[in-house]
């Protein structure tokens, strides 16, 4: 019983993030494996037993929104919430899906298993400067210098603490989707990311009234960063369009797309009613081109949104030009992501062109400022 008491504490103490984990996938059958050290497993108040890296648990949707627990070959059914928790920080367990399948991840810290409206739900819970390496790898990859790797904790880290109430209602504060931002394993390699974090310990971004800046990032801006308001239908205090030429020669700075006259022509008429017997509409509807990233499509006045373009042909981006050789129109398109905010490609090509962490947030955020988040949101 003492050592229950013990982990009750540790539990409560020492994690400071609950992140979903996969919560679209709707598993209904779930393991845990590979432990990396030893994970000890609770259900309800039920210690069930130590898992270590020979052994393995299965945890499956049983009925009236209980689990059904398996472990070296004992089930225990009726489970209303498991707890996995580890005895040592730093170390990792993998989690793959059964029912429907998925390959094994690892995450490190503890982790709770209910069943919420029939699928399983589960919640990581980490502190945030090791989920942030997690999220540094999966939104920024390999290869990265490392002053942009300190951008990206930055950014990762202050959307972590502004968007904390996401997922309230659900159980959690942030998922591990692009929703919020990927999570999608613990750090791998790279310990140059580890460094990033590190060396930016609690470094967050503030507005002019201290309040959490909204550090929005988009993979490629095209070499124009977007206007809120295209986006959203809103403004964002402190963040507005502006050109970003240390993109324009990156990655995913140009797209094309293909697709039928008759598709585009259709799809405008009966979407907008667009005008197709005017002779300048007409003829503006297989040949436009917009140096400047536009809102809407041809002009504002045929009330066609480039966001709802972007969406219904599943475009990288909302910021591209239009032509047709008579039989096919082609998109050709700029940029890849939203373009709010900060312009990752822009953003690793200045970091290799030796800018600082602070020049290149300096560049892409010019209305916010660095800043530390509260000491009590960061454990030693
Ligand atoms: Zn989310
Ligand atoms: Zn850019």
């Amino acid at each position: 019983m003492a050592l229950l008491v013990g982990l009750g504490v540790f539990f409560a103490q020492a994690q400071s993030m609950r992140i979903g984990l996969f919560p679209n996938q709707k598993f209904t059958k779930i393991k845990f494996a590979n432990a990396l050290d030893s994970y000890f497993i609770l259900a309800d108040t039920t210690f069930i037993g130590v898992m270590d890296h020979f052994s393995f648990c299965e945890i499956s949707k049983g009925t009236n929104g209980t689990m059904d627990v398996v472990f070296q070959g004992t089930k225990t059914i009726g489970v209303k919430e498991v707890k996995i928790i580890a005895s040592q920080r730093e170390k990792s367990l993998e989690i793959s899906g059964l029912s429907p399948g998925m390959k094994a991840r690892a995450f490190e810290g503890d982790f709770l298993v209910r069943s919420v409206n029939g699928v399983l739900l589960m919640v990581n819970l980490v502190d945030l400067e090791t989920y942030l390496e997690g999220v540094v790898e999966s939104e920024a990859g390999t290869g990265q210098k490392l002053e942009y790797y300190k951008v990206q904790a930055i950014i990762s880290r202050t959307f972590a603490m502004k968007s904390k109430q996401k997922h309230v209602k659900e159980g959690f504060d942030l998922c591990n989707q692009v929703h919020c931002q990927a999570y999608l394993h613990k750090r791998n390699g790279a310990p140059i990311i580890d460094s990033a974090i590190k060396a930016t310990r609690g470094q967050i971004m503030i507005q002019q009234d201290s309040s959490f800046a909204p550090t929005f990032f988009s993979a490629n801006c095209g070499g124009q960063t977007c206007e809120p308001s295209h986006v959203w239908n809103a403004s964002i205090s402190g963040l507005s369009s502006f050109c970003d030429t240390f993109c324009i020669y990156t990655k995913q700075a140009a797209w094309t797309k293909q697709l039928p006259l008759s598709q585009w022509k259709s799809y405008l008429v009966e979407k907008y009613h667009y005008p197709i017997d005017d002779s300048i509409s007409a003829a503006l509807m297989v040949n436009w081109t917009s140096n400047t990233r536009p809102a809407f499509l041809f002009h504002p006045g045929y009330g066609i949104p480039m966001r709802d373009i972007r969406e219904h042909f599943n475009l990288k981006s909302a910021f591209f030009s239009v032509s047709s050789d008579g039989t096919m129109v082609t998109l050709s398109g700029k940029g890849y992501g939203h373009g709010v905010g900060l312009c990752q490609e822009g953003a690793m090509k200045m970091a290799r062109l030796s800018y600082s962490y602070n020049q290149i947030l300096g560049f892409y955020f010019p209305s916010y400022h660095l800043s530390l988040i509260a000491s009590d949101y960061l454990l030693e």
